[in-house]
């Protein structure tokens, strides 16, 4: 009778654990506390500097998530002969001089102006004003062959930023009836002129995919406390008296390509491996900076986010040995702490259609005060939500959304390049519940190391994230945004539902 119980238990507790070794058990076998600290104490040491791009450190990194991919039998992505994709950036340093002068007066690079778009140089033309250097305003002044003047704006919106964003389009069409330059008169209460001199003085990154506008076009944005010139010039008719001469120098644009590492492990199931699952983090961070109280100038960035690239990384060795029924496409962005520009150009330069992407699982962090909590972006904004909150209870952890939504962080990280796009695209956080003094303590800080962190914590953050991404992957139901989202019609609009 005793025997026949054991016998009984035994069974039971054989089929009880053959049950348990599901999905939770492939997760905890392919992932350890060692695993996490290998790939956090190498991304988040000094001796990568912060992970910059277009440095060794950044470049190092890179590398090291590249033969991780190698190590795990990762393939290239359909389209792509590498595991690299190329981003093309440039580094524009503004002008350090530079002058704009009418008969006695002069004004100063700088102080009184600064480029919006051209190149270093020296020339003189007739000026003409133009109001707001609209289309109509601009075949009325009769612009051939002259320097446009004209009001920034369209006379209409009144915000700095509008102005900003229409200034292109100025440009262009200045430039399509035969102008020689623009320069726009700024004037606006509800942003001072000095912090706009101010944000053009440091150097910044954009894409370097367009064909350079080597045409000499001048475009200046321009303010002056001096009445009498700005009269002058309003009254600039193009004649022989209204001449300006117009210089720039010290105006330095350096190209350079920096990788997002991006990589394949297909899916099991015959049909739906044509669809992919996105596992994606940032692996780049803010590099070198100001010291700290301590004289710490390495900004390591465990946090913000070797974590975030630890989770990603941890996702290629779990599904290469257990692969879900989707295929899985990993990438690790560069230049996110640029303005996501990583994610901005892989969803522009997509390697194959992103309409086969059914979901961007993203990793990204600031910090976290709460243990017992995963923060996910997005939580409840895709009906993969139920998938996250079991997978993070499976490690006795609560998934919560987003709890500090004044701080806009749905749209501050990598998710929001594809979310654009119309693919539902949460970004998966340590758990936090305000933006408070301990998230500030170590966000964007020389003292965002790994020995403050939690590694308990950790392993169960990261293998919340597995789990999540075998529930999304394997449903045979397709994820999609919640009816009424702000990214619901891109959705439809991208998969034609
Ligand atoms: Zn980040």
């Amino acid at each position: 009778m005793k025997k026949l119980s054991l016998l009984f238990c035994f069974v039971a507790f054989l089929s009880f654990s053959h049950k348990a070794q599901s999905d939770q058990e492939k997760v905890e076998e392919t992932t350890s506390d060692a695993l996490i600290r290998s790939h956090m104490g190498f991304l988040a040491s000094d001796a990568l500097m912060g992970r910059d791009v277009n440095t060794d450190g950044g470049r190092a990194a890179a590398e090291y998530i590249k033969s991780h991919f190698v190590r795990h039998g990762v393939k290239h992505a359909p389209g792509m002969d590498s595991y690299f994709q190329n981003v093309k950036l440039k580094k524009v340093t503004p002008p350090d001089g530079g002058a704009i002068v009418h008969k006695d007066k002069s004004l100063e690079y700088g102080k009184d102006f600064i480029l919006m778009d051209g190149d270093n140089g020296e020339f003189e033309g007739r000026f003409v004003f133009a109001g707001h250097g609209m289309e109509e305003d601009l075949k009325k002044a009769k612009v051939k062959g002259k320097i446009v003047v004209a009001f920034c704006g369209d006379g209409e919106d009144e915000s700095p930023q509008g102005w900003f964003t229409m200034a292109p389009d100025k440009r262009a069409m200045a430039k399509e009836m035969g102008a020689i330059a623009l320069i726009e008169i700024y004037q606006n209460v509800r942003m001072p002129w000095k912090f706009i001199t101010a944000y053009s003085q440091g150097s910044r990154l954009a894409f370097d995919d367009q064909e350079k506008s080597d045409d000499g076009f001048q475009h200046l944005w321009m303010s002056t406390e001096d009445k009498e010139l700005l009269q002058t010039i309003q009254k600039g008719k193009g004649k022989k008296k209204d001449i300006l001469n117009i210089s720039v120098s010290g105006l330095e644009i350096e190209s350079f390509d920096t990788p997002n590492v991006v990589g394949v492990l297909e899916g099991s199931d015959p049909k739906l491996k044509d669809e992919y699952v996105i596992y994606s983090a940032h692996y780049d961070h803010v590099g070198v900076g100001r010291p700290d109280a301590e004289g710490d100038t390495i900004y390591n960035g465990a946090r913000d986010n070797a974590i975030g690239t630890t989770g990603v990384l941890s996702a290629v060795e779990h599904f290469s040995k257990y692969p879900t029924k989707r295929s899985a496409l990993f990438i690790l962005f560069t230049a996110e702490e640029k303005g996501l520009l990583g994610s901005k150009w892989f969803a522009k330069h997509p390697p194959f259609p992103l309409k086969q992407i059914i979901y961007c699982f993203n990793i990204d962090n600031a910090g976290y005060n709460d243990t017992s909590l995963v923060t996910v972006f997005g939580l409840g904004r895709t009906t993969a939500e139920r998938h996250m909150l079991d997978a993070c209870k499976a490690f006795g952890l609560r998934a919560i959304d987003d709890p500090a939504p004044e701080q806009n962080l749905f749209d501050r990280s990598d998710n929001v390049s594809f979310a654009e796009k119309g693919i539902p695209a949460p970004t998966f956080s340590m758990g936090f519940t305000a933006f408070d003094d301990e998230i500030y303590k170590y966000y964007h800080q020389a003292n965002d190391e790994i020995d403050s962190m939690d590694f308990d914590y950790l392993l169960k953050y990261v293998r919340s994230f597995l789990l999540s991404g075998r529930f999304i992957a394997n449903d045979e139901k397709k994820p999609f945004w919640t009816e009424g989202d702000k990214y619901y019609e891109a959705g439809v609009e991208l998969y034609g539902k």
